[in-house]
């Protein structure tokens, strides 16, 4: 099919060639070259990972609390756990939103939504898209966020989860740091579609789907009861033998790579060139047709259960079917 008949080309500014990709790690028959093609291009260039893991070693370095400080709750470290969420998120959302939206440092290059982002609509908190999900974000999200790795790192400091160092096991550190995505993706993938049951949506998930067109802000901008699921993901460093840096860089993974996903440009420009990788076109979808994409491309859990949108109009087709009798 070509462009000229493709009913979705009209419905963006700019989409992807072709469908949107998938993790080949589980194609059968195998496909080696093709894993090692997606996992060049998820750690070596400038992406979401990479950012995620540069803000976790610094933090660990230079501004993280002693673990031996954390056996007890005191106001001293708890406090630089939440800078430690709140500042990043600040800087890199904020730093976004300011370079993409207000200054349109890259005009509309690789934006997928040729609107702009909505005031004056009662549908959001304040009624202005930013700052409702400033709001949700900054006051919700990292509040949650915050407290439940208060209890982890307590945890670990007190010996009642299993932590390990560098030294003791180097090999389980890295391996445990790559699978953390992984893992990421697999727990966002049954709360995101427990999420999508219609009662949960209509009083809880509905207030990150008010936002159909997306921006950085959008990323974590979720009700309070959302955020207690969402964040429940960091408790398996109570099971998995971890180090704090494995907590710091899921936290980062998880609160800020949805930030870059969600900032409606595929890719971010410097000069000339595409110098990062951001806006998730897969994720994209989901803010648009809703019943379609409830997971990340990292494991293919919607291909699996028949929810893959990949970008095509038939699949649009065959979301708004499915959505029409799931609601009746
Ligand atoms: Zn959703
Ligand atoms: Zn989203």
């Amino acid at each position: 099919m070509t462009d000229v008949h493709d009913a979705e080309a009209a419905r963006w500014n700019y989409r992807p060639k072709g469908p949107v990709g998938l993790n080949p790690l589980f194609n059968w028959p195998p496909r080696p070259a093709a894993v090692l093609h997606w996992y060049k291009g998820a750690w070596l260039p400038l992406t979401s990972l990479t950012l995620c893991m540069v803000l976790a070693v610094v933090a660990y370095m230079t501004f993280f609390p002693a673990l031996e400080t954390m056996q007890t709750f005191a106001p001293g470290w708890m406090f630089r756990i939440w800078l430690l969420n709140m500042v990043p998120q600040i800087l890199v959302a904020g730093g976004l939103h300011w370079w993409l939206y207000m200054r349109k440092g890259q005009g509309m290059y690789k934006k997928f939504d040729r609107r702009d982002l909505t005031r004056g609509n009662g549908t959001f908190t304040f009624r202005n898209q930013v700052l409702d999900n400033i709001w949700w974000t900054l006051g919700s999200a990292m509040t949650v966020a915050t407290i439940y790795q208060w209890l982890i790192y307590w945890a670990m400091a007190n010996g009642y989860a299993p932590v390990i160092t560098w030294a003791a096991a180097p090999v389980w550190f890295v391996i445990w740091l790559m699978l953390i995505p992984m893992w990421s993706g697999f727990h966002f993938y049954w709360v995101h579609r427990l999420e999508h049951h219609p009662k949960l949506y209509k009083h809880v998930h509905a207030v990150h789907h008010r936002n159909v067109n997306i921006g950085p802000w959008s990323g974590i901008s979720n009700h309070w009861y959302e955020n207690t699921l969402y964040f429940t993901t960091y408790f398996i460093h109570l099971i998995v033998p971890s180090h704090p840096l494995h907590l710091l860089f899921h936290a980062y993974f998880q609160q800020i790579s949805p930030v870059l996903s969600h900032s409606g440009f595929e890719k971010l420009k410097a000069g000339e060139t595409d110098a990062a990788r951001a806006g998730d076109f897969f994720h994209q979808l989901h803010h648009r047709y809703f019943e379609c994409n409830y997971g990340t491309s990292e494991i293919p859990f919607d291909k699996w259960f028949g929810t893959y949108h990949d970008g095509s109009a038939e699949a649009t087709t065959r979301t708004r079917a499915y959505k029409k009798q799931m609601y009746t």
